[in-house]
């Protein structure tokens, strides 16, 4: 299992992470990032690419 965390004192909710992986991050409709805290392991490369992306480095996760 995957556990995501976004700092919301980083995050910006720009929503570059939203286009790497949208059923995992979106932005509701005041324009706020909203995210599934917990993924399955084969969504590994996806959390990544959305780390990756963040300009803000506000995107973390641990794998257990
Ligand atoms: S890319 Fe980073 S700063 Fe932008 S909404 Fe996602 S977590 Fe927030």
């Amino acid at each position: 299992m995957i556990t995501i965390n976004i700092d919301m004192d980083s995050c910006q909710n720009y929503g570059q992470c939203v286009f790497e992986a949208e059923d995992i991050f979106q932005l509701d409709e005041d324009g706020n990032i909203q995210y599934t805290k917990e993924v399955p392991d084969d969504r590994q490369a996806d959390v990544e690419n959305a780390v990756d992306v963040c300009p803000m480095q506000a995107i973390s996760f641990t794998v257990s």
